[in-house]
């Protein structure tokens, strides 16, 4: 199904987990994709191949989100090999190492979850909303779409992981900043919020949320799979949801939904 010939999207932490799963959906909707993240390319090239697999053309760029130059060389690095950028998915994303009541929490481990999940985002975002500019300039029929993952936790407090919880409540707001400012170029900047999700992030703690899911937390009596956000992204990367920018869409098995 190749319904986006020419459009190129940038996942970060796009190799594993929920990123991945947007990038296979992505695959099957015929972008070409630039997959970011920490590792090296060659623990990365099972999942390269496997999205080559589904017909995309996909390539690796190792670099730190929260490292301004190596924001900047992934840019750059993009530019040279695509030539064009549609699509910004700021998925990548850490826990607190370790979880730790607020009241003991420790600064090094905000200072590096807000640094990963916040300021790399937001001045990614920065960099990649000034080519999309540019490209809007010599191509008026150009959209560009940018999609934050931020969380369930951007409204729901948990006290074990405070960092967290802000820096998700922070990208809630750093999406609507920037839907503000781009709408005039065309860009559409939307948030996805996943609730519990089977990644490695989630299976360090997956006993706990087994026992809530099973006593009803969500409405919809499951886990959600990267799969489940995936659809959600293509479908905004795609541009299927018009004259919605700054729009939130919770995928959460209705764990957010409020109840008497
Ligand atoms: P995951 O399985 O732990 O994967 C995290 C991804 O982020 C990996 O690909 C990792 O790269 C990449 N990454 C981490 N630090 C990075 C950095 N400094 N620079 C570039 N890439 C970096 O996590 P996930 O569960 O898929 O989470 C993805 C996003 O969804 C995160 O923003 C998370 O907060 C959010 N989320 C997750 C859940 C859930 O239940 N799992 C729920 C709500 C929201 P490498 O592969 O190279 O290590």
């Amino acid at each position: 199904m190749a319904d986006q010939p020419n459009r190129v999207a940038l996942i970060t932490g796009g190799s594993r987990g929920i990123g991945l799963g947007i990038a296979e959906t992505m695959a099957g909707s015929g972008f070409a994709l630039a997959i970011n993240g920490v590792r090296a390319a060659t623990e990365t090239a099972a999942a390269i191949n496997g999205l080559r697999e589904r017909g995309a053309v996909a390539e690796y760029f190792q670099g730190d989100v929260s490292v301004s130059a190596d924001r900047q060389s992934l840019v750059n690095t993009v530019r040279g090999r695509f030539g064009r950028l549609d699509v910004l998915v700021n998925n990548a994303g850490v826990a607190p190492s370790p979880r730790a009541d607020i009241l003991d929490a420790n600064e090094q481990s905000f200072d590096r979850l807000i640094g990963i999940n916040l300021k790399g985002p937001y001045f990614l975002t920065q960099l990649v909303a000034r080519w999309m500019i540019e490209q809007r300039k010599s191509n008026p029929e150009f959209h560009g779409v940018i999609v934050n993952i931020s969380s369930v936790s951007a409204t729901e407090a948990s006290i074990n992981r405070g960092d967290y919880c802000i820096s998700k409540a922070g990208i809630a707001m750093a999406t609507q900043l920037w839907a503000h400012r781009l709408a005039e170029h065309g860009i559409g900047v939307y948030e996805v919020r996943p609730g519990i999700i089977h990644t490695d992030m989630s299976a360090e703690v997956a006993e706990k949320y087994d026992k809530l899911i099973a006593g009803g937390l969500t409405v919809e009596n499951r886990w959600g799979e990267p799969a489940d956000v995936g659809r959600a992204v293509a479908m905004l990367a795609r541009g299927d949801l018009t004259y919605a920018t700054g729009n939130v869409l919770n995928i959460d098995g209705g764990l957010t939904l409020r109840r008497l």
